[in-house]
């Protein structure tokens, strides 16, 4: 069987730097907020050229100190993809807020800007303050921020970019982590930049924003560690963790090179066998994903199986939007239902994808993808 992501590949290259760093936190016995922790910070920043970067326990809890940050209260509605990650949602009811779902574009499957302005205007018909806007850059593709932006700043609301897919992906010239009023991701093992355990990370431009988010960070800190100012959480992330993901950010880079090979080929050799993902000008993706569109009506269980047989496994990422999620329904959903979200909702399917795929592999691929169609 292919991998669908190949973790052991990548440690091998690894190890020896990370087991270097291990054996010095064993040595200096940090293992919260270590130096590594502070090193990384440092490191993350300046790879996605946002001012601050604070590492912290996972990418739901970084969401979820944005959330505390913007203040988001009772009432409030958050404008959310319903074609995502139940995380990207989950965080504002437990704020006491309100998500309201839209729909994504067809091509890139990210929020569709149109889709946005009616949830606007639905939360407000609903009695509900539109405060916030999370866009998402799934399957490592950034969302188009410049008109979502815009459309946000036109309505006095800020704009979360949940990067937990898509950190480091290019969007005109910048890198997600630098967009939006505050930018989260996850370093989730499977994700493009992930570590050996779960953590996360925030990123903003604002220097009060940080110091609110570094306090929530460990339970509403103030300058003194005994009086809190605020009710936070334990958002921190281990030293050990942190000293993977200084040796993988070290790789990351080339790694993003490495994943737009594999995306090149299968984007060659599937063409006009399935829909690929198209990336348009001044947009590179980091491919967390690899996700085809099969034709309308395909028995994607019986594609999946196939190839399954033929060693190869896949994904369906995913198979239930929000909107239609038992703890999820009963949230404003723009229009009622969304149309291109139930379409792809049913007809995605996801192909191995990471950076120490093979030739042999890739080829493997395609031929069951191809093979399981006919
Ligand atoms: C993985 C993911 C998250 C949550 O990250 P965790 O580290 O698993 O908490 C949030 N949003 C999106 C879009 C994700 O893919």
């Amino acid at each position: 069987m292919i991998n669908f992501i190949d973790l052991a590949a990548q440690q091998k290259r690894i190890r020896a730097g990370v087991e270097r760093r291990f054996s010095a936190i064993l040595d200096h016995g940090q293992y919260i907020m270590g130096p590594e922790v502070t090193e990384l910070e440092k490191g993350l920043q300046d790879f996605c050229g946002a001012k601050h970067a604070l590492s912290c326990s996972n990418g739901t809890d970084a969401l979820m100190l944005a959330l505390m940050a913007l203040e988001l209260r009772a009432g409030d509605a958050v404008i959310c993809p319903s074609f995502t990650f139940a995380a990207t949602a989950e965080v504002v009811p437990c704020m006491g807020g309100v998500p309201v779902f839209v729909d994504v574009d067809p091509v890139t499957f990210n929020m569709d800007v149109a889709s946005l302005k009616r949830g606007i205007a639905l939360a407000r018909e609903k009695g509900l303050n539109p405060r916030g806007v999370i866009a998402v850059d799934l399957f490592g593709l950034a969302a188009d921020y410049d008109p979502i932006s815009a459309v946000a700043k036109e309505n006095g609301m800020w704009l979360i970019s949940d990067s937990a897919q898509g950190f480091g992906a290019l969007y005109k010239g910048r890198r997600t982590g630098s967009i939006g009023d505050i930018a989260t991701t996850s370093f989730f093992p499977a994700k493009p930049l992930g570590c050996y355990g779960d953590g996360g990370a925030v990123f903003c431009d604002d220097d009060k924003m940080i110091e609110a988010l570094k306090s929530f960070r460990i339970h509403g800190m103030g300058s003194d560690k005994y009086d809190n100012v605020r009710i936070g959480m334990n958002g921190r992330l281990d030293s050990i963790q942190a000293a993977v993901l200084l040796e993988k950010l070290a790789l990351y880079p080339e790694e993003i090179d490495l994943r737009q090979a594999v995306a090149a080929r299968y984007a060659d050799a599937l063409k006009g066998v399935v829909e690929t993902p198209f990336i348009a000008d001044g947009y590179t993706s980091v491919w967390a994903q690899y996700t085809v569109k099969l034709a309308e009506g395909t028995d994607r269980a019986a594609v999946q199986a196939h190839m399954r047989e033929a060693g190869v496994p896949t994904m369906v990422y995913y198979p239930i939007p929000l909107h239609q999620q038992t703890a999820y329904k009963h949230f404003p959903t723009e229009s009622g239902r969304l149309p291109v979200t139930e379409s792809l909702a049913a007809r995605v399917l996801s192909l191995p994808m990471h950076p120490y795929l093979g030739e042999s592999d890739k080829t493997r691929v395609v031929d069951a993808l191809k093979a399981a169609l006919r």
